[in-house]
């Protein structure tokens, strides 16, 4: 069901330049709709971002592919992604074989995307939790997503990095955001490029918006 959509979805990626064959290859894989209540299913593959409850959101097709491009996953990344959601970022990641954490604060969210992650046998190392603070267990990252806006680059995800690991992330106020691509290419040093005008959900967290 939905394979002439999500086909159809990803046709419309490519025109709007999206050229990464990894991610396009994982969208027409992974079913947008399991991520996605009863209700808004017939809503799965229109590129807009859709209600998941508890005043979350999945992201825009368009821009979970910017995001994941920017990014360049390889095979085999050790990926930390901050903002869990629905879990299809995360489902995409894993799709692409990169070793994939990710965090989440809410409680509800987080139980809800444990349980689809499982039913569906995708296996990404997920913890409920404050994600500004990243997880310095398992750093360094290769790669660093963080799936909420914020006002700032938290300092904890710039050390969790790995030298020439890529972050992306969007900065601004609580109404918009510019994409963030930053590469280390030293302990305390990274290039930064800027992809502008997007609107994420809070990052709320002690590097974050406070509460
Ligand atoms: N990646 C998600 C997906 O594929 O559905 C989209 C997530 S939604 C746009 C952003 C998520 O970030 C929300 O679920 C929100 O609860 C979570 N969030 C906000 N602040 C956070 C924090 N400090 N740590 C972890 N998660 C956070």
């Amino acid at each position: 069901m939905y394979k002439q959509q999500r086909y159809e979805l990803v046709e419309s990626l490519r025109l709007k330049g999206i050229s990464d064959e990894l991610l396009l290859q994982a969208m027409i894989k992974v079913e947008r709709e399991k991520f996605v209540s009863a209700i808004m299913k017939p809503n799965a593959y229109k590129d807009i971002a859709l209600p998941i409850g508890y005043g979350q959101t999945i992201s825009q097709p368009f821009t979970i592919a910017i995001m994941t491009e920017a990014l360049q996953i390889k095979k085999g990344d050790k990926v930390l992604e901050i903002g869990t959601g629905s879990g299809y970022q995360a489902a995409l990641l894993y799709q692409m074989s990169a070793k994939v954490y990710s965090i989440e604060r809410h409680i509800d969210v987080y139980n809800e995307v444990l349980k689809k992650f499982e039913k569906l046998g995708i296996r990404v190392h997920c913890k409920c939790g404050d994600g500004t603070l990243g997880w310095d267990q398992y750093s360094p990252f290769d790669k660093i997503i963080v799936t909420a806006g914020s006002p700032s680059v938290p300092e904890s995800l710039k050390k969790q990095l790995a030298i020439n690991g890529r972050m992306v992330i969007p900065v601004g106020n609580m109404s918009s955001q510019t994409l963030k691509v930053l590469t280390k290419t030293a302990p305390e040093e990274f290039e930064i490029e800027d992809i502008p005008q997007f609107a994420f959900v809070p990052l709320i967290g002690r590097e974050g918006w406070k509460e």
